[in-house]
């Protein structure tokens, strides 16, 4: 049946008490408690309770270690899928040029990273990006990093069903987000989307999904929905991606969010995922969003939805070491060692 938010104020008011004291003594979370501490209104102390419990949840959970998500997109090309949040959409990418990055320089990147001591190596593509292809990049990419990273892949749809060869290849884990309002802002068919990461989660591969592409116009209701899901679907690497608003795409009017909201968001979710989910990025830097629960941050290259062109500098310049400065100014203990880091704290 479903739930309607209480009407009148008092009652409010009592839902929201009763889940906050919920979240501040351990007990687990229903749908609709995480939707009373994403109230926006929440008071300035109830907040902060939130935030210090979120980080506190993060150092035993996370053993307090900050990690890096290197992400390399491979392929910049117009993408007939148009979803309005992404700036490859063809409706509106008059950025004809299709790039893409060659093996060579696909493989000296990852090398790079892996050196650097980046946690998961992310090999990001385009939805149509040829299967065969990515399969040779991945051999590759293994080849050289070794057992440095978990090597993750971020593919199209009908890819990432490929379960069995993508594991064969040297994947460890596969990222298959279901987008807040997919099927609407997207045209992906939901059932099909639910099933493929149904297929990863039972494939014996890890599986990582974020909240995105999280913007002002989302619901407390949508982002506890979503949240709920990904925590049953089994997700191991979590994370909260904020839309960022491209020009020329359908949603860039809606603009963006406050770093504070971002932190409510991301407080809420370490709260609700507690030791189901260790690790939880946040994309882009946010402080006080690092602050409240999100022991990762991503470092970017190549192809990114959220710019156009392909590019061989890091994102926002948020580079290695400027993604291990800004963990370590939150307090989370990063390993300047690179590679020599342990298994343990590599996320498998
Ligand atoms: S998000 Fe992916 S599927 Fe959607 S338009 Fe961009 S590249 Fe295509």
């Amino acid at each position: 049946m479903e739930k309607i938010f209480p009407e009148a104020e008092s009652k409010k008011e009592i839902d929201i008490e009763k889940s906050f004291q919920k979240a501040l003594t351990d007990e687990i979370l229903l749908e609709y408690d995480i939707e009373c501490l994403l109230y926006a209104g929440l008071e300035e102390e109830k907040q902060r309770a939130l935030r210090g419990k979120a980080r506190e949840i993060a150092a035993k959970e996370a053993g307090n270690q900050g990690k890096i998500w290197a992400s390399i997109g491979l392929d910049y090309v117009n993408c007939p899928m148009n979803c309005s949040f992404c700036s490859m959409g063809s409706a509106w990418n008059s950025y004809e040029k299709k790039e893409e990055l060659q093996e060579k320089e696909v493989v000296e990147i990852a090398d790079y990273y892996a050196r650097q001591g980046a946690d998961w190596l992310v090999l990001r593509t385009t939805e149509f990006y040829e299967f065969d292809r990515l399969l040779q990049r991945i051999k590759a990419v293994r080849q050289r990093i070794k057992n440095d990273c978990v090597l993750v892949v971020n593919t199209g749809d009908a890819n990432s069903r490929k379960v069995e060869e993508l594991k064969a290849a040297g994947v460890d884990m596969i990222y298959q987000a279901f987008r807040l309002r997919e099927g609407t802002d997207t045209r992906f068919d939901c059932n099909a989307r639910r099933e493929t990461i149904e297929m990863i989660s039972q494939s014996g591969l890890k599986l990582s999904q974020y909240l995105e592409p999280v913007g002002p116009e989302h619901t407390d209701r949508e982002l506890a929905g979503r949240m709920t899901e990904l925590i049953r679907q089994g997700t191991d690497v979590a994370g909260i991606m904020e839309r960022v608003p491209v020009s020329g795409t359908p949603k860039y009017a809606l603009g963006t969010m406050l770093p504070q909201r971002i932190a409510q968001i991301t407080a809420v979710l370490r709260i609700a995922s507690r030791a189901s989910i260790r690790d939880i990025v946040i994309h882009p830097y946010h402080r006080p969003a690092v602050e409240c629960g999100a022991n990762a941050l991503v470092v970017d290259v190549g192809a990114i939805p959220r710019s156009r062109g392909m590019t061989r500098t890091s994102w926002k310049n948020q580079d290695m070491l400027q993604a291990k400065q800004f963990l370590k100014e939150s307090g989370y203990e990063v390993d300047d060692a690179g590679n020599e880091r342990n298994e343990r704290s590599k996320g498998r």
